[in-house]
């Protein structure tokens, strides 16, 4: 690639700066201090060039879905930065990229290389698949810092989205907790696409609230997609994952 103006750079540019701009104002309405929910930029299914067109426009932080693309995408994006780092390290300019799609046991080892945080835990056996992988990270110096956890909460059950229901979320918690290669970030929730969307905030905000109260250093919420980062702002989001609304559509063959 690429030019700093070339085409695709302009556009995600100009649909970044909508996106921000939604994003504050929500934050703004929600009486909340300015930059207190984070913006994930959902980068799954589209190549490692446009990742590298948004650290141009100045994102660090970006959300993957699937192995083996996200591994592949990430190493390619960090290892031109390596090159650039001998020049001018700092620390504040590294991107990161959080895995926000479910992990199969099998993939967790290669997820723990490169995720700063997973966002989709939802079954004991995962957090035992994702603990001894981070060990190994962390033993390799893959990782220098614990994996950090978010545990995806399901509001309606349905076993399809996956997440784990309100009354099992303490004891799968307390599971993190004890993992000594990882780290309890909080809760992470999609909204179920039937019923009305506010009351799924009003119960997201409720479920967090509660979790809150017994798990204090674990205090983010993920929540808040394209289509409904307001109404997540509004319920206490701390970072929303955002795809369609600055890539564009996905495409149908993942890179
Ligand atoms: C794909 C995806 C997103 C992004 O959704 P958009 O509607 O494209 O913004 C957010 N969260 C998760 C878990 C996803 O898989």
């Amino acid at each position: 690639m690429t030019g700093s103006s070339d085409a695709r750079t302009v556009e995600l540019g100009d649909r970044l700066v909508a996106v921000r701009r939604r994003l504050d104002a929500a934050v703004e309405a929600a009486h909340r201090p300015p930059g207190s929910c984070e913006l994930l930029v959902v980068t799954k299914f589209f190549p490692a060039d446009d990742v590298r067109r948004l650290l141009q426009l100045g994102e660090r932080a970006f959300g993957e879905s699937r192995e083996p693309e996200a591994g592949r995408k990430v190493a390619s994006v960090l290892r031109d930065r390596v090159l650039r780092d001998r020049e001018s390290p700092d620390p504040d300019d590294v991107p990161v990229f959080d895995m926000i799609g479910s992990v199969q046991s099998k993939k967790a080892r290669s997820v723990a290389r490169w995720a700063r945080a997973v966002h989709s835990v939802d079954r004991p056996k995962v957090v035992d698949a994702l603990d001894r992988a981070a060990a190994a990270a962390l033993d390799e110096a893959e990782r220098a810092d614990p994996l950090g956890i978010l545990l995806q909460v399901s509001l309606d059950g349905d076993p399809q989205r996956g997440g784990v229901v309100e009354a099992d979320l303490a004891s799968l918690a307390e599971q993190v907790v004890a993992a000594h290669a990882l780290r309890l970030r909080g809760l992470m929730v999609i909204a179920p696409l039937h019923g009305d969307p506010e009351h799924w905030m009003a119960e997201t905000a409720r479920v967090h609230e509660v979790f809150r109260a017994r798990f204090d250093d674990a205090a983010e919420l993920s929540a808040g997609m394209s289509g409904d980062m307001e109404a997540a702002v509004a319920a206490g989001s701390t970072c929303v994952r955002v795809g369609t609304a600055i890539m564009g559509e996905r495409p149908l063959v993942s890179q």
